[in-house]
């Protein structure tokens, strides 16, 4: 055996607002408010406020290795200081997502063991309805200057402002072992209780030169990145860690934005990358094409989360000139696992859309298997459907303190199981056939929602839709398709049924279509199946945002 000659530096969060702040140190963090001026500073200020939080942390709130820190918050420049102060000094930052339904924003603040919970102003009377039900959370943090705090009845409650006061601009950040946690998010939890994902310093380092790496379109994609993702889900996709790693501008936006201030925000800043899921993006195109629209600076568009149209991604590539990259993963994968940057050849290809509809390729660390019901390997052969399989440095090895969790997803040979029903080709192209509990199940046939879905969305006068599965004597399941037409389009049931005539198999056909003026989403923005499903199970109509 031979050691290498390498310095063992272990990957470190705190590293990253270092290089920033020292590299890119006027690079500017932008935050917008609804209703208030914007907020702008730099890497160089969002260092000095991380590591005066650090000290608080640590000599106010007593807090060291591996406690919980919860945060409660949109997007802004506070809480991109605590990714980097709480996960800096070994302490993990646990990011709760304010949408989720009250039980489980309870259950999950419970079972991370969190200590203090840094709560933006606005979702204050959501935690203090819940307060007297989390024992171990020994105060708040409200995210706001001392003179902006609420009346509050939250115990042990202090501004952030308050708290980060006249303590040092300066840290050295603690070196430890790589392998520690950085930060905790839990999963939806659309079937059972949420479960906690524990990423690593080194998970997070290495995704975020993975990310990296394949986002990277061309010179000028990480200019100005603007993440439309919450950065309490799955750390924004990584893009605030990415955004430090290549120094870029980062615009933070709070999420109540329409199309329109959305829109605003990208030209004013000059955004070249932004990520969201499939709905902002039908939003932003059909507000740029009442308008007259175009984005000017936009290089890239990622899309994750769920299956874009096909409609939509030929769109963005062929009337508006914006690289489509189709990016797959989940909360347990960190999430990046594939992007749509395609072959140089396909750019040629009249088949080029087809190649950007795929959940994009397998990038470099991650590796994948498809499996079927028994588990035995299917060929990656671009038509065999399974389950698809895992694998990779920041791929979650289990849940946190959930064992039956972690049983039910890990496979004996240490493979995360997606719930997705996939083909994979030989070139690592990915498609998503379905996620496997929305699979509509048709005389012991699948259909697939999503290319149902898709080939609705095509119709021009169709905004969303939505394909889900009803129960059925005889086939077990039947397809339903509920759709929201485009602002003053009156649509027929009769006139989608035959506009999807020919464009899907006959047995796909959906027995009813109905119209809808808005789709249920679940908490982190994507189409909720399960309460169409029981909505349109009873017969009902689907419930409003
Ligand atoms: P949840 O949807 O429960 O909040 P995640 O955010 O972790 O959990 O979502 C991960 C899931 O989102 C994947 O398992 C997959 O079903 C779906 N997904 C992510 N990206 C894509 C994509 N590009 N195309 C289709 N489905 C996607």
């Amino acid at each position: 055996m031979l050691q290498g000659l390498m310095m063992d530096t272990p990957l470190l969060v705190g590293s990253l607002i270092d290089h920033a702040a020292r590299w890119h140190g006027d690079r500017e963090i932008v935050t917008h408010r609804t209703g208030r001026p914007d907020h702008r500073y730099s890497y160089r200020d969002a260092r000095a406020r991380s590591a005066r939080l650090a000290h608080a942390l640590r000599q106010r709130l007593g807090i060291g290795s591996g406690d919980r820190i919860a945060t409660f918050a949109w997007n802004s420049y506070r809480h991109f200081e605590l990714y980097f102060g709480v996960s800096g000094i070994g302490a993990v930052l646990h990011t709760v997502n304010p949408r989720l339904f009250t039980q489980q924003i309870e259950y999950i603040i419970n079972h991370a063991g969190d200590r203090y919970v840094f709560v933006d102003v606005d979702l204050v009377p959501i935690l203090e309805a819940l307060a007297p039900k989390l024992p171990l959370v020994d105060g708040y943090v409200v995210l706001a200057e001392e003179g902006a705090m609420p009346a509050t009845g939250l115990p042990n409650a202090i501004a952030y402002e308050a708290l980060i006061r006249d303590l040092p601009e300066e840290i050295q950040w603690p070196v430890f072992d790589e392998r520690l946690a950085s930060s905790l998010c839990y999963t939806s939890g659309t079937t059972g209780n949420p479960k906690g994902v524990l990423y690593s310093h080194r998970s997070t380092l290495l995704h975020t030169f993975a990310a990296t790496a394949a986002l990277s379109v061309s010179r000028r994609t990480f200019d100005a990145i603007l993440p439309v993702v919450p950065m309490f889900h799955a750390n924004a996709w990584g893009l605030p860690y990415v955004a430090a790693m290549v120094g870029a501008k980062f615009v933070l936006c709070d999420p109540h934005l329409d199309p329109s201030q959305l829109y605003e925000s990208l030209e004013r800043e000059g955004v070249t990358l932004t990520c969201g899921v499939p709905t902002i993006w039908l939003r932003m195109l059909d507000y740029l094409r009442s308008n007259g629209l175009r984005l000017n600076t936009v290089e890239a568009l990622c899309c994750g989360g769920a299956a874009p149209p096909r409609s939509m991604i030929a769109a963005f590539e062929e009337e508006f000139g914006i690289t489509f990259l189709n990016a797959w993963g989940m909360t347990e994968s960190s999430p990046v696992c594939t992007t749509g940057i395609p072959r140089r050849e396909h750019d040629a290809m009249p088949q080029r859309i087809d190649y950007k509809t795929r959940a994009g390729r397998c990038i470099f660390g991650v590796e994948m298997l498809l499996v079927d019901d028994d588990e035995n390997e299917l060929p990656m052969d671009g038509s065999a459907q399974g389950e698809l399989l895992i694998r990779g440095p920041w791929i979650a090895a289990g849940y946190y303190n959930d064992a039956g969790a972690t049983n039910a997803g890990i496979t004996a040979d240490g493979w995360l199981r997606t719930g997705d029903i996939a083909s994979v080709d030989h070139q690592g192209y990915v498609t998503i056939r379905d996620r496997s509990k929305d699979v509509i199940k048709s005389g012991g046939e699948w259909i697939s929602s999503v290319d149902l879905e898709n080939a609705a969305v095509a119709h021009p006068g169709v905004l969303e839709a939505a394909a889900v599965g009803i129960p059925h004597p005889t086939w077990s399941e039947r397809p339903l398709l509920v759709i929201v037409p485009k602002p003053g389009v009156r649509l027929e049931r009769e006139e989608i049924r035959s506009f999807l005539d020919g464009r899907i198999p006959k047995w796909w056909m959906p027995d009813d279509v109905v119209f809808v003026d808005e789709l249920p989403h679940t908490a982190t923005g994507k189409i909720s199946k399960r309460s169409l499903r029981e909505s349109f199970a009873n017969g009902g109509v689907p419930a409003r945002r």
